[in-house]
């Protein structure tokens, strides 16, 4: 689950790191009330979506008056904000953060991660901050520095000031640093994040270090334990496709092509995608219906995949374990009914009362292809699709 960057810096902050003053509003009229409140001379008001790059985008903007305030806000409040991590249709700005401007002498960049191999959180850090880390790993990879922390001890001291000696802190700034990166540590620790990241952490003219921007994942499996976490989840940032499937417990992605896949099970979910592209077809959506895939779930899956209004064709694969292929049957019957369905439908299914289920669904009348092997639903489908262009 991700959350606004002002979210992200209320939490920073309860864990001791320095974030600059910041009221989050959800109008321009707010906004300037804010930045009155706030006082001046410099302010800069942000976009908060759940994106980055939104400086590059057009949705960060240092103002100088509170007149200027006013013109950033309304340019920015509304706008569909396009970044390379929005994809092209962009994000709609619903909500801004305005906050006291900053004296930026140097941007830095630190995150916090779970690394596998190591089975540790690290922390990244590099004195090349304000941009695309992607860009700093892929050109000077040398920039970036790394610490495994060790879970039972947490970051050390020595570590925070060897760590931010590398990327460039002054020695009078030292101290500052370690509360922020031990805050840092702490706050992903205590939340359950899966990736925490200050990208600027400015040093200042002065001295000081900030945390500039603040970006979190949390790891939703963890989310059932962190009450105050699922609180800042804000639905209109989520595909709304996905939002209703999570409501009836399905696992739904959304995709760009055009082929429903209702499938049991993750793995087999994602055979049956790479089966239906080795045919040259597209897949609209990765969807795990789980192990008990009543006919209500399947009636929601169908209509969720049915408000795509690119969906050509539907393939169902289902293999018959403890849930038997005449419970799958049932579903789809009462699901294509109960959605009239539109859109060509192949069906596959496998094991326990295979037979039975088969027999269902012959029977049901309904314009159902049915298909035996993985190859043949594949092939079925995608010539469904291509048919029903
Ligand atoms: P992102 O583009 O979505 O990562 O948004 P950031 O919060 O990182 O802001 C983008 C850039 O705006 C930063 O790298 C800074 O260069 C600039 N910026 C953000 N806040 C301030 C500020 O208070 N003063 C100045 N001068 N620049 C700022
Ligand atoms: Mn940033």
């Amino acid at each position: 689950m991700k959350i606004h960057e002002y979210q992200g810096k209320e939490i920073l902050r309860k864990f001791g790191v320095t974030v600059p003053r910041g009221i989050p509003c959800m109008s321009v009229d707010e906004a300037v009330k804010a930045a009155e409140e706030l006082g001046g001379p410099v302010w800069v008001v942000k976009a908060q979506i759940h994106a980055g790059g939104r400086g590059k985008g057009g949705g960060v903007k240092v103002a100088k008056s509170l007149e200027q305030v006013k013109e950033y806000a309304e340019q920015i409040m509304g706008m569909q904000l396009i970044t390379h991590q929005t994809g092209p249709e962009g994000q709609k700005v619903r909500r801004l953060l305005i906050e006291e401007g900053a004296d930026i002498k140097k941007e830095l960049y630190v995150s916090m991660v779970t690394d596998r191999v190591t089975q540790k959180v690290v922390l990244m850090a590099s004195s090349e901050g304000g941009m695309d880390i992607e860009e700093v790993a892929h050109s000077n990879p040398e920039k970036i520095h790394s610490i495994a922390i060790d879970p039972s001890v947490g970051l050390t001291d020595a570590e925070a000031d060897d760590i931010s000696t590398k990327i460039g802190i002054p020695a009078e700034s030292l101290a500052e640093a370690r509360q922020n990166l031990k805050g840092l540590y702490q706050a992903y620790w205590d939340t359950d994040s899966s990736l925490a990241e200050i990208n600027p952490l400015i040093l200042t003219g002065n001295g000081k270090v900030i945390a500039l921007d603040a970006k979190f994942n949390f790891d939703a499996n963890a989310l059932f334990r962190q009450p105050e976490i699922l609180a800042y989840r804000d639905l209109d940032e989520e595909d709304p496709a996905e939002v209703e499937a999570s409501k009836f417990d399905l696992a739904y992605i959304s995709l760009d092509g055009n082929i429903g896949c209702l499938v049991n099970g993750a793995g087999l979910a994602m055979a049956t995608m790479d089966t239906i592209k080795l045919f040259g077809g597209e897949p609209a959506n990765f969807l795990d219906v789980g192990g008990g895939a009543t006919a209500e779930k399947v009636t929601e899956a169908f209509k969720i995949m049915l408000k795509n209004p690119g969906l050509k064709a539907i393939l169902v694969n289902i293999f018959g374990g403890i849930m038997r292929c005449d419970v799958i049957a049932e579903g789809v019957i009462t699901a294509s009914k109960a959605v009239s369905l539109k859109v060509p439908l192949v069906v596959r299914m496998k094991g326990t009362n295979e037979d039975l289920g088969k027999k269902m669904l012959a029977d049901s009348g309904l314009p159902i292809i049915a298909a035996d092997t993985m190859e043949d639903a594949a092939k079925a489908v995608v010539a469904a699709a291509a048919g029903n262009a």
